[in-house]
């Protein structure tokens, strides 16, 4: 075994690296960019290496850089972790060049799979099913539409270099083909530098299921059974599971023996992962190989008991696998949530900024969390705005399910947007609930999903107030402690006050509308009227910021996070957002991102799609902005004219950067 290895990521799959190897007694090393000098797996590691500066493209992803850091502390071996060089051929070369074992498959196994056309080929050879569609090398687009045409539509281009959901365009009807085409192909050469594509029919109501296998030196190969991960949003996994709800043994048997002959027919070694689009008949067709350890693999390790980075380390050791197929079964049911900074009711925009206050559930036997981030940490725009993966085991799905809402309504983050609530209503809707799956579930319940503004509950609203009044009281305490004459009146946290009555008004803005809480001081508790509806309040603080409440005599517990103005009230296994508004100062609004002319978010100008001078309509596209790995298109607030724009492509522009000169139409 290894002494010492070197991990070439960041963020919680370098941290989860590091977990196993530190539990195997091997020495680890992290690279790190300029923008992680600080991050959790930098702490986590025994020694650390800088690398270059936030971008990846000048650290993270820069193969010379990462083999001298190997070079320079002595590691045996790397781990890429997934993204980043994890399939990178070049980088498995160098590795073997410079005598460092690189964790994943032979380089032949990463360039045969590399590509999904060119798998296509392969397991078209292997007689592996495929999706219908055209894998083949001629790439002129009046070509690739004629193919698009004859496959009919709805059809799906996809980069053919790519992953992670990016790089793929839905067409639905043959005139928006060659637009799509090209915006395909844009974000095909920035994020995986070959614009290659592929075209496949779009199949409706599909399920992904796909199949971990496992590979050593010895030609052994097996399967550790499937996981569901037809929960998407932009092609992009949110839930996971495994086993696969409605899975049969013979199924299992058929689509773990497909993919141990497709990891076969390219000489496969360590984990890999075997990607099958499967119709709701059961029927699947292959659709690409990942030559790394997945994102989801948790609950994989969940239901085996397995450690699958354990696996790897040890087969890239030349250790022979741990268990043969008869060997291996599944314990119970386990789900992933992605946890995200981002905002779902704006289309799943990345959010970035410090996470002011992040309290994640507690582990245990049935609950896991895998993060890369603690309170205080930045997410930045340079990187996946991933906050950390939640997943939960139990015996069954049901009772897994139940662990997952309940660990999720304990999940408290402050600082940046984020998918927790959103992850809630999708676990529990009754599509999800009923295992009624297919990657088109988040589109169809909308409704349930994003529901309207919800009028704020009372209790709220208490909570809210008695956390302010607490705070306000434990305040006056410390100052009174430390003042000359802490018996003085002045000091009184009671609402005494001289020729007044005991009574205040507090504001509360949500949403657009003010709330009053008005409030009469009583002998260590608090009278709090909403609209002529009273209770009695109480409650303690605990150091942590969670609040013990009792209102009118019925305990529970809640958590207020006072973060930039606002009040992040966690209760009632949700979470609201207030503006504690000052009656005194009666602050308007105003300043506000509207119209979509500012940057969203730091990025960079990769288009200008409308002209200069151009009169537009109420959402046309202006400009394109990359950000965070997505394309974001900048759009008329309202019709008018576009009258300059403030950057050419290939800026880069910061936060709130006033984007374009628009005037809009009188
Ligand atoms: P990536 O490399 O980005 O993971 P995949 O080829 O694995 O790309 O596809 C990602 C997701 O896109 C799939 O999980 C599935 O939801 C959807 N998808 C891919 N191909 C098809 C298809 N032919 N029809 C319908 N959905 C598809
Ligand atoms: P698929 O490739 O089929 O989508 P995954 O969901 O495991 O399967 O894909 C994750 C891919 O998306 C990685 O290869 C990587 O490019 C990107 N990705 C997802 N999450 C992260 C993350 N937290 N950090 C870096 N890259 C990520
Ligand atoms: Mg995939």
């Amino acid at each position: 075994m290894f002494d010492k290895i070197l991990i070439a990521n960041r963020g919680e799959i370098a941290c989860r690296v590091i977990k196993t190897a530190r539990r195997m007694g091997i020495k680890t090393v992290a690279v790190y960019s300029e923008a992680d000098a600080g991050a959790r797996h930098v702490r986590l590691a025994d020694e650390a290496v800088l690398i270059g500066p936030a971008a990846a493209r000048e650290s993270y992803l820069v193969v010379d850089k990462i083999i001298a850091a190997a070079k320079a502390t002595g590691a045996q071996a790397i781990h890429p972790g997934y993204g980043f060089l994890s399939e990178n051929e070049d980088f498995c070369h160098a590795c073997e060049r410079e005598g460092i074992v690189f964790i994943g498959p032979p380089v032949a196994a990463i360039r045969a799979m590399g590509s999904k056309s060119e798998a296509k080929k392969l397991m078209e050879a292997a007689k592996v099913p495929l999706t219908p569609g055209y894998h083949g090398d001629n790439q002129e687009p009046a070509w690739l539409h004629q193919q698009a045409d004859a496959i009919g539509y709805p059809v799906l281009i996809k980069a053919a270099a790519g992953g992670g959901g990016k790089g793929m365009r839905l067409v639905e009807r043959s005139e928006d083909f060659s637009d799509l085409l090209a915006s395909c192909k844009r974000e095909a050469l920035s994020s995986f530098g070959d614009e290659h594509v592929l075209v496949e029919k779009y199949i409706t109501r599909p399920r992904h299921i796909e199949i971990q296998v496992f590979g050593d030196t010895f030609g052994n190969c097996v399967y550790l059974f499937e996981r569901d991960c037809s929960v998407q949003r932009r092609h992009q996994k949110v839930l996971e599971e495994a086993p696969a709800p409605g899975m049969t043994p013979e199924r299992r048997a058929a689509m773990g023996k497909a993919a141990v002959e497709a990891a076969k027919a390219v000489g496969y070694v360590g984990a890999g992962t075997v990607e099958f689009i499967a119709n709701q008949d059961g029927s699947f067709y292959f659709m690409e190989m990942n030559t790394r350890l997945q994102v989801e693999h948790p609950v994989t390790e969940m239901i085996t008991g397995l450690d699958l980075v354990e696996w790897q380390l040890r087969v890239a050791a030349g250790e022979p696998l741990p268990l043969a197929q008869e060997q291996l079964q599944i314990r119970g049911h386990a789900l992933e949530a992605r946890i995200y900074a981002e905002d779902p009711a704006k289309g799943f925009l990345p959010s970035t900024g410090r996470l002011v206050h992040l309290a994640p559930p507690a582990e245990g036997l049935h609950v896991r969390v895998d993060t890369g981030v603690e309170e205080g940490d930045e997410i930045s725009p340079h990187y996946d705005p991933m906050i950390a993966k939640l997943i939960v085991w139990d015996t069954n799905r049901d009772r897994a399910l139940a662990r997952m809402l309940q660990a999720l309504a304990d999940y408290r983050v402050v600082g940046v947007a984020n998918n927790i609530e959103f992850l809630s209503r999708l676990a529990a809707c009754p599509a999800f609930a009923g295992a009624d799956l297919d990657t088109g579930l988040i589109e169809r319940e909308k409704a349930y999903l994003f529901p309207a503004d919800e009028a704020l509950p009372d209790e709220v609203l208490q909570i809210a107030a008695l956390a302010e009044l607490l705070r306000e009281a434990a305040f006056a305490d410390k100052r009174a402690a430390h003042s000359a004459d802490p018996r003085s009146p002045w000091h009184a946290r009671d609402g005494w006050r001289l020729n007044t009555t005991a009574r205040r008004t507090l504001l509360f803005r949500h949403g657009d509308t003010d709330q009053a809480v008005e409030v009469a001081y009583l002998p260590a508790a608090y009278r709090l009227t909403i609209a002529g509806r009273s209770v009695t309040a109480r409650g303690e603080f605990n150091p942590r910021g969670l609040l013990r409440v009792e209102l009118d005599g019925t305990r529970m517990d809640a958590t207020v996070i006072a973060a930039a103005g606002r009040r992040h009230v966690f209760a009632k296994g949700r979470a609201w957002q207030l503006a504690a508004v000052d009656p005194l100062h009666h602050a308007g609004e105003g300043g506000g991102a509207e119209g979509g002319l500012l940057a969203p978010m730091p990025g960079k100008v990769i288009a200008l799609v409308a002209a200069e001078g151009a009169t537009v309509e109420k959402g046309a596209p202006l400009l394109i902005l990359e950000a965070m790995k997505m394309e974001h298109t900048i759009t008329a607030p309202a019709a008018g004219t576009v009258k300059a724009f403030r950057f050419g492509v290939g800026d880069q522009v910061g936060d709130g950067a006033e984007l374009v000169d628009f005037e809009a139409a009188a």
